[in-house]
C-alpha cells in the first residue's frame, strides 16, 4: 500500500531531492559565510559554491555562467525580465506581446505595465493551447520591444513552438523571453537552439528548494540590458541586489545537475506512467476529455475533464490523491480555469478538470492506486449527479 495521500501535484511543486538537501546542508551550518565577503575564507568558500552552482545552472540551459542571475523564484525572474526590459527599452517602443494562457507571474506584470502606459497584445491559442510563430510575427509592430511566451504550460502541459518563435523574433529584432519554469529539467532546453534572450526557471519545480530561481539574461547577440527591480548592494551585476541565499543557490545548482544527468530516462519513465494513468482512467469508460496537446506536452502532465461531475466535489472526494483543479494558485476560487477557457473548453468541463502531475518520485504502484481511486470516485459522483440521472432517463 503506498503512502497516502499520493502526491500527483508535481506541476505545483516537486519534492526536494534528498541529494539536493544533502548538498545544501553544509551551507546552513559550517559554511555560513556571505558570498560577498572578499577578505576571509568563509566568504571565499561561499563564493566558490555560488560560482559552481551558477555554472551548473548555465550548463543546464546551454548558457554562459555570466548570463545567470539568481532570484527568489520564477515570479521574480518573470517580473525582472518583463518590467526590466520594458523600462530599459522604453525609448524604442512601448509594446509587448504575450499569450492568454501564460502564468499569472507573466500576465500580472503585463497588466501592470498596461496601467503604466504600455500596450500589450495577449494572443489567443488554439484548442490545444498552442500559439504559432506566424501569430507572433503578425502581432509584432515597430513599437514592439519584447515577446514573452512560456515554454510549457503549468496547467495543461502544452509546449509552445519556442524555436520557431525565436527565429521570428530574431528576424524582427525583438527580444524574446520564455517562462521555462515547467520545462527546464523535464525536456531539453537550450537558449542558443531556441534563440531566446531571457529565460525564467525555478528551483521547486525541478526537485530543488523553494525560494530560489534564476533568470538567464543574454550577453551576446544581443547584449540584453535590464532595469533592476531592487536597488542595494549591487549583487548579481547590479541586476538583483540582496545577499545571495547560498544554501538555496547550491541546491538549485545541484537540482540542475541531477535533472541534466537523469532527464532522458526520467522523461521516459514519467511519460510511461502518465500514459498508463490516461489509459487506465479510460478503460471501459466514457466522458473523459484530455485537455492540452496530445503529443506536444510535458512528459509528466495529464489534465483531464470528467463529464457530468463537479470538479469541486471530485477534488473533495479524492482525499487519497493530492492533485489540483485548474492552476494551484487559483484553486481557492470557483472560477473555471482561464487556461481551459482560452482553449474553448466548455464551462462545465472546465469546472470538472483535474491536473495530474507525475514526477521523479512517482511509482507504478501509486499510479495503479490513483486509477482505481479516481475511477470509483467518478462513478460514485456520476450516480449522484442530477445531470447523469437525466441522461439515464432519456
Ligand atoms: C510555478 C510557476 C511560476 C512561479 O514560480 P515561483 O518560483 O513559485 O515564483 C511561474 N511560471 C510557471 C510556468 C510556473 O509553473
Amino acid at each position: 500500500m503506498p503512502q497516502l495521500p499520493i502526491y500527483l501535484d508535481n506541476n505545483a511543486a516537486t519534492r526536494c531531492d534528498p541529494r539536493v538537501v544533502e548538498a545544501m546542508l553544509p551551507f546552513f551550518t559550517e559554511a555560513y559565510g556571505n558570498a560577498g565577503s572578499r577578505h576571509h575564507a568563509y566568504g571565499w568558500k561561499a563564493a566558490e559554491a555560488v560560482d559552481e552552482a551558477r555554472q551548473l545552472v548555465a550548463d543546464s540551459i546551454g548558457a554562459d555562467a555570466k548570463e545567470i542571475v539568481f532570484t527568489s523564484g520564477a515570479t521574480e525572474s518573470n517580473n525582472l525580465a518583463l518590467k526590466g526590459a520594458a523600462v530599459m527599452y522604453r525609448r524604442q517602443g512601448n509594446h509587448l506581446v504575450t499569450v492568454q494562457t501564460e502564468h499569472h507571474a507573466v500576465l500580472d506584470p503585463c497588466r501592470r505595465l498596461q496601467r503604466e502606459g504600455y500596450e500589450v497584445s495577449f494572443l489567443p491559442v488554439d484548442r490545444f493551447g498552442r500559439v504559432t510563430a506566424e501569430q507572433v510575427g503578425a502581432a509584432i509592430t515597430d513599437k514592439t520591444i519584447l515577446v514573452s511566451v512560456m515554454a510549457a504550460n503549468n496547467e495543461i502541459g502544452t509546449l509552445q513552438p519556442i524555436a520557431e518563435i525565436g527565429r521570428v523574433c530574431k528576424v524582427r529584432k525583438v527580444l524574446l523571453h520564455t517562462d521555462a519554469t515547467q520545462a527546464v529539467g523535464k525536456i531539453p532546453i537550450d537558449v542558443e537552439a531556441l534563440q531566446v534572450d531571457l529565460l525564467s526557471l525555478s528551483g521547486h519545480k525541478m526537485y530543488g528548494p523553494k525560494g530560489v530561481g534564476a533568470l538567464f539574461v543574454r550577453r551576446r547577440n544581443p547584449h540584453v540590458r535590464l532595469e533592476p527591480l531592487l536597488d542595494g548592494g549591487g549583487h548579481e551585476r547590479g541586476l538583483r541586489s540582496g545577499t545571495l541565499p547560498v544554501p538555496l543557490v547550491v541546491g538549485l545548482g545541484e537540482a540542475c545537475k541531477l535533472c541534466g544527468n537523469e532527464m532522458p530516462e526520467e522523461a521516459k519513465r514519467c511519460r510511461a506512467l502518465r500514459d498508463r494513468l490516461w489509459q487506465g482512467l479510460n478503460e471501459n469508460r466514457e466522458g473523459l476529455f484530455l485537455n492540452g496537446h496530445p503529443e506536444e506536452r510535458l512528459p509528466g502532465n495529464l489534465n483531464v475533464s470528467f463529464a457530468q461531475v463537479r470538479g469541486e466535489a471530485l477534488l473533495m472526494a479524492l482525499k487519497n490523491i493530492a492533485v489540483s483543479s485548474g492552476s494551484a494558485c487559483t484553486s481557492a476560487s470557483v472560477e473555471p480555469s482561464y487556461v481551459l477557457r482560452a482553449l474553448g473548453v466548455p464551462d462545465d468541463l472546465a469546472h470538472s478538470s483535474i491536473r495530474f502531475g507525475v514526477g521523479r518520485f512517482t511509482t507504478a504502484e501509486e499510479i495503479e492506486f490513483a486509477i482505481k481511486e479516481v475511477t470509483q470516485t467518478v462513478q460514485r459522483l456520476r450516480l449522484m449527479s442530477p445531470d447523469f440521472q437525466m441522461t439515464l432517463n432519456q
